[in-house]
């Protein structure tokens, strides 16, 4: 690739930022420093209903105190910018009626309960059912005679298997209409989908390299169908196994308070927390106290033992806060 790499670190602002982010963070944060590139911090805030108050100043503070930087977002300008996506809807609006015109996407007046019922089966871990096709037989004109506010606009996936190279030259392909249907990109509300979002600002961003958890790789797909339909090349997708609790799943609350703000005040130095994750990633051989900085000299994807889910346990949490 040529000149210089351009990345992002991509909060949601939903809650609080919790170790399997921070993992994550760093990860991506390496990935770009190592090489002299660039990287921003964009807000996903189009979740709304599960957007919380004061969660995007939380995020950035959390990012702050484990010892990573950016180069441009909301706290610093940048030609990029806006970096927040609510700020962003115009872009949405204008893709949505460029995929429109090219009977790329249909509306969609299906319920939530309406698709569970006339699904099958998910193929992919972490995703809903398949949508079975239901409204397929629209054509994107046919929104006029439907209701503002009671249909979403859903992409008309392509056939085929879909290929791309991840992390460590690990070759991923998918058969993304048969295995994970079509997909929406706006939803009842008009607002865009984290699909459609996070491909126009990748894009318009000038990212090179998407760095983030495995539970975002069936969306990779769908992203690349995206990239397709625009004309645009797609950047490197790297992902990182998720953190999971004793039990194997996913590190959620119930698996106890594992969010970076309350290290943050139990006085848990954060070069203890990036020395632990950066022993799980097999950067450093003995887990002691270090700063991101300090990793650089030592970051190579190919060094990144990362093949599984990586356990934080009460175990763990102990050796931090003890
Ligand atoms: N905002 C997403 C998250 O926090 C990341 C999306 C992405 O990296 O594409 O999980
Ligand atoms: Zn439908």
């Amino acid at each position: 690739m040529s000149g210089h790499p351009v990345g992002r670190l991509a909060p949601s602002p939903t809650g609080a930022q919790h170790v399997g982010n921070a993992r994550t963070f760093l990860l991506a944060w390496l990935s770009i420093r190592r090489r002299d590139g660039r990287l921003l911090l964009r807000i996903e805030d189009l979740d709304s209903p599960r957007t919380k108050r004061g969660a995007a100043a939380q995020a950035l503070d959390d990012l702050r105190w484990l010892g990573l930087d950016w180069d441009a977002g909301p706290d610093r300008p940048g030609v990029e910018g806006p970096f927040v996506q609510t700020e962003r809807s115009e872009d949405y609006r204008r893709a949505l009626d460029e995929l429109a015109a090219a009977e790329r996407i249909y509306p969609c007046t299906c319920s939530r309960t309406d698709i569970a019922d006339a699904a099958s089966a998910p193929h992919w871990e972490h995703e809903g059912p398949r949508y079975p096709g239901t409204c397929a037989g629209r054509s994107a004109s046919d929104a006029r005679a439907l209701e503002p506010g009671t249909f979403a606009w859903r992409f008309r996936t392509l056939p085929g298997e879909w290929s791309y190279r991840d992390r460590n030259d690990e070759w991923r392909s998918c058969r993304v209409a048969d295995e994970l249907g079509d997909f929406v990109v706006a939803k009842k509300d008009g607002t865009a989908a984290y699909q459609l979002a996070v491909v126009r600002d990748d894009h318009a961003m000038g990212v090179t390299e998407v760095v983030r958890g495995d539970d975002l790789l069936a969306s990779t797909f769908r992203q690349l169908q995206l990239y397709r339909s625009f004309g645009w090349e797609p950047p490197t997708f790297r992902h990182v196994p998720l953190v999971v609790g004793d039990d194997g799943k996913r590190l959620a609350k119930r698996h106890g308070d594992t969010r970076l703000a309350t290290y943050r005040e139990l006085g848990v130095a954060p070069e203890r927390l990036i020395g632990l994750l950066a022993w799980s990633l097999g950067l450093i051989d003995e887990e002691r106290a270090i700063t991101p900085r300090e990793l650089l000299d030592r970051f190579d994807w190919q060094r990144v033992r990362a093949t599984g889910p990586w356990v934080f346990g009460a175990d763990e949490h102990r050796r931090l806060v003890g």
